[in-house]
């Protein structure tokens, strides 16, 4: 579903991604994780071009993404993303949220757009708070909103960067819930995560990153199950955050 081959991605003179390489089969869930600093956050975004990357090939779903070609906006549509901050329309309601890029983007009619809105909003808890603005709901539910919105798109690769870093402790547990059954219904997944007890129990591979390169990359059971075989700087990771 998603193939990464040598990606370089330099900021001026800074090299943010040192030729990294990886792939994410259908179904399949990956933690990202690594020191603050590391190229976590920009490496999702190349994967659906929010960054642009100078040296490498990335594709999607088969979809050329370094291709100059590429229709990136139609990619981008079946990208889900969702960021640490909700980065809600704070102005529109939890449904008009919901259903502005469905009609906008993907051309359905608002009754059907506010069909799967409801939908979204059940299985995220939220059905009762489609009239409310984001204003008017906790951290958690605005995170949960944000998900809805982005699988509201009927994505094929839902990309999370640190969805529960922001989160007062309480609430992150209902965010992870969400992602967890997105999982289990076998959403490709990639999250970019310190939830290291989430990674244990959901993910099916965990990518370890340090300045700017791919570390580590093995089974979930092989990352927390072998730690004594892991770079040094992985451990050294593990042992600050376990
Ligand atoms: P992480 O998500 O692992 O904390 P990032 O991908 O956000 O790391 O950043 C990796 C490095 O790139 C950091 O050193 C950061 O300061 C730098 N960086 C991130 N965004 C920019 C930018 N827009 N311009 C210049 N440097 C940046
Ligand atoms: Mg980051």
């Amino acid at each position: 579903m998603i193939k990464l081959d040598k990606v370089s991605k330099w900021y001026g003179e800074f090299k943010v991604l040192n030729g990294c390489s990886t792939s994410v089969a259908k179904g399949e869930v990956v933690v990202v994780c690594g020191p603050s600093g590391s190229g976590k956050s920009t490496l999702i975004k190349t994967i659906n071009a929010l960054e642009p990357h100078q040296e490498g090939e990335i594709y999607v779903d088969d979809v050329a993404v370094h291709d100059k070609t590429t229709n990136l906006p139609a990619l981008r549509a079946r990208v889900g993303m969702v960021f640490q901050h909700f980065e809600l329309f704070p102005h529109l309601t939890v449904m008009e949220n919901l259903t502005l890029t469905q009609v906008k983007v993907l051309g359905r009619t608002k009754d059907d757009a506010a069909a799967r809105g409801v939908t979204l909003l059940d299985r995220v808890g939220l059905r009762l708070h489609a009239d409310k603005h984001p204003g008017q709901l906790s951290g958690g539910q605005q995170q949960r909103v944000a998900i809805a919105r982005a699988l509201a798109m009927d994505p094929i690769v839902m990309l999370f960067d640190e969805p529960t870093s922001a989160l007062d402790p309480e609430m992150v547990g209902e965010v992870l819930d969400v992602m967890r059954g997105l999982a289990q219904d076998g959403m490709t997944m990639v999250c970019v995560s310190h939830e290291m007890g989430f990674a244990r129990e959901v993910s099916d591979r965990v990518i370890f990153m340090d300045g700017g390169r791919i570390i580590e990359d093995c089974t979930t059971e092989h990352f927390f199950g072998h730690t004594h075989t892991l770079s040094p700087r992985a451990q050294d990771f593990l042992s600050k955050i376990l």
